[in-house]
């Protein structure tokens, strides 16, 4: 495996990281106060390409590998991870599903526009009842001539209130994954209801919702892929998605270690700075190594998927480890920057409760550790 980053991938990440300091981190401790990401953010993420990144030019995008896109996740996890979110929901998880199962109508409808963040996606999976086992949703689609009637609850859903357009998978025949279909709704659809949920631990600027359908109506031609494929196209769509997790995790970690380094060189105990002090140093070198870890975890499964090779348990490790790591990096940060580490003058616990969230979304640690079990194994524990 080639280790290297090209001219162009170094590049991008320095432009990123430019940008995302002026326009991200000087604002962050503020969002996360208010619970809300100003959402001018949107239209200069789109200006500088990061909702376009891996969608070809021919749809409105730059047309850039995957080892890029990881890049400017990682620089969007060490800058904020609410806003990263917005970033990979609306791009990666749902732009990437209308590219690979969409008609060319689709393609063309919504591609232009959540290339450049003037369209704003989210995913409509998880629902009330129905977290891990997705594949036993319950929203409804019954089909109507040439209409489909949706009616259902979708429950934690990111970008929710900002969205234009809602991926939604709902039932269209029996039960299990195979009757699951999946749906590009118009937010602005009757019956199609969002409720904003406050008060989460983290990502706290980041828009999440509870979503309520009743009795949407939408054309047969808002069917993203085969009625019965639905459950495939979400799980396609959350194998790319974890490598996006994990590269924002690699920046949580990141960005804990350039913070305890300055920390600890300057901040001095006992007539000397906290870096000369052994055990200081030994948490130091485990945050560094687990970056290295999960970096190279999230840049092996992106390489598979720039080479057209499967990417699915690859995917699953980096989303693991990497999330694991971001916990504990961050941890560790806290206990570096003592009580200075507690409060929100710094950014080190707010590294912690946004990464708490990610060993949860996108399947949980345990999920993923399932997933990686039945390849090894051969024999599935949990369907
Ligand atoms: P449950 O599935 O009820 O799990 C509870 C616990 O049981 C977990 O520890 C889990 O690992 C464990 N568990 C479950 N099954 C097993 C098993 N077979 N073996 C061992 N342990 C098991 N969803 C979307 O569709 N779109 C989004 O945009 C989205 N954004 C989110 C944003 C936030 C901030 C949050 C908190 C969640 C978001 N989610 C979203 C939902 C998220 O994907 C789910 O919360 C997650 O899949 C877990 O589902 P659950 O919360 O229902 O937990």
């Amino acid at each position: 495996m080639d280790l290297t980053l090209t001219d162009d991938q170094r590049k991008f990440r320095e432009y990123a990281r430019d940008f995302l300091d002026n326009e991200v981190v000087a604002h962050r401790a503020e969002w996360d106060r208010a619970e809300a990401v100003d959402p001018a953010i949107v239209p200069k993420l789109g200006e500088m390409g990061f909702f376009g990144l891996t969608i070809p030019e021919s749809y409105g995008g730059l047309g850039g590998d995957y080892v890029t896109y990881c890049l400017g996740m990682e620089e969007l996890g060490r800058a904020d991870s609410a806003v990263r979110g917005i970033v990979s929901v609306s791009m990666g998880l749902v732009g990437k599903v209308i590219l690979s199962h969409g008609t060319e109508e689709q393609k063309r409808r919504w591609l232009p526009g959540i290339a450049t963040g003037e369209v704003l996606a989210c995913f409509g999976l998880t629902e009330p009842d129905t977290g891990s086992d997705a594949g036993n949703l319950r929203t409804r689609a019954v089909r109507h001539g040439d209409d489909y009637v949706l009616t259902g609850q979708k429950m934690f859903i990111t970008n929710a209130t900002w969205a234009d357009v809602c991926l939604v998978f709902a039932r269209t025949g029996g039960p299990g994954p195979k009757g699951v279909s999946a749906f590009l709704v118009p937010t602005d659809t009757p019956g199609f209801a969002v409720r904003e949920i406050k008060g989460k631990l983290g990502l706290r600027g980041q828009a999440t919702g509870e979503i309520s359908l009743t009795d949407v109506r939408v054309p047969a031609d808002a069917r993203l892929g085969e009625e019965g494929q639905g459950f495939t196209i979400a799980m396609h769509s959350l194998d790319k998605g974890r490598v996006s997790v994990g590269a924002g995790c690699a920046g949580i970690i990141l960005g804990c270690l350039e913070s305890v380094v300055a920390y600890a060189g300057e901040r001095q105990q006992f007539g000397r700075p906290l870096a000369s002090f052994q055990l200081i140093q030994d948490m130091i070198a485990d945050i560094s190594v687990e970056l290295d870890a999960a970096r190279l975890l999230v840049w092996r499964a992106a390489s598979l998927i720039d080479r057209g090779e499967p990417f699915g348990v690859a995917a699953s490790k980096a989303k693991y480890y990497a999330s694991e790591a971001a916990v504990r990096a961050a941890n560790s940060a806290i206990q570096i920057f003592g009580g200075y580490g507690y409060i929100d003058e710094y950014p080190v616990q707010k590294y912690l409760r946004d990464a708490r969230v990610m060993t949860l979304y996108e399947g949980t640690s345990q999920i993923q550790k399932l997933l990686i079990g039945r390849a090894e194994t051969g024999v599935s524990a949990f369907l």
